[in-house]
């Protein structure tokens, strides 16, 4: 019995969609359909700025977040406090944090959190960076853990305050009630200014 199919073109196109996060097999084919003939999409233009922010964002060589060519506006920014460092495993966490208005110093993004399982070591995180960073200030620095509260996030606090413990810095991590495992995009702007007011020695 013969089968039709969407051309090849079209799914391989469907194929790249179900890729993305949340988007299962139903919703890439409606997705890749809705891109080829509705009137108001712009496929070519997606496409372009797709390429334009892939080729044109990295890391930060700094602190790990989002920079351009034309710099980052974390470290570049010279009305932020020098004398605190606010440490997040993904860079995307440090928006909810800039949207609460909670903390106005530097951060630092290590890229992840110390995982066994899924043999996350140390040597895998931006961890040396910034034990180098904290070194290398010329005052005190107060390092604030906003790492998440699962397993792992504890495991990359405490592994932290230790190869930090004797540098020049106080460790200091934020007040619980950030929801365990869900990670700082989620959180609400009370929330995270009350975790950021009720931060505590660590
Ligand atoms: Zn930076």
């Amino acid at each position: 019995m013969a089968r039709v199919d969407y051309p090849g073109v079209v799914g391989e196109l469907i194929g790249e969609l179900k890729r993305l996060p949340g988007v299962g097999p139903r919703s890439a084919e409606r997705i890749a359909i809705w891109l080829l003939q509705n009137e108001r999409a712009n496929p070519l233009e997606l496409a372009a700025a797709l390429h334009t922010a892939k080729t044109e964002v990295r890391s930060c060589p700094l602190c790990g977040f989002f920079a351009t060519s034309t710099g980052c506006s974390v470290c570049d920014d010279t009305r932020r406090d020098d004398a605190r460092l606010c440490v997040v495993e993904q860079p995307a966490e440090v928006l909810p944090i800039e949207r609460s208005g909670a903390f106005n110093g530097r951060y630092h993004c290590l890229g992840g959190k110390l995982s066994p399982l899924d043999n996350v070591t140390p040597e895998d995180l931006r961890i040396g960076e910034l034990v180098r960073r904290v070194s290398a200030s010329p005052e005190p620095v107060e390092v604030v853990l906003a790492v998440g509260a699962d397993v792992e996030g504890e495991a990359t606090a405490s592994y932290l305050a230790d190869v930090l413990r004797g540098k020049n810095c106080q460790v200091t991590r934020l007040a619980q009630g950030l929801p365990a495992g869900g990670g700082l995009e989620f959180a609400d702007d009370l929330t995270l200014t009350r975790a950021f007011e009720g931060r505590k020695n660590f």
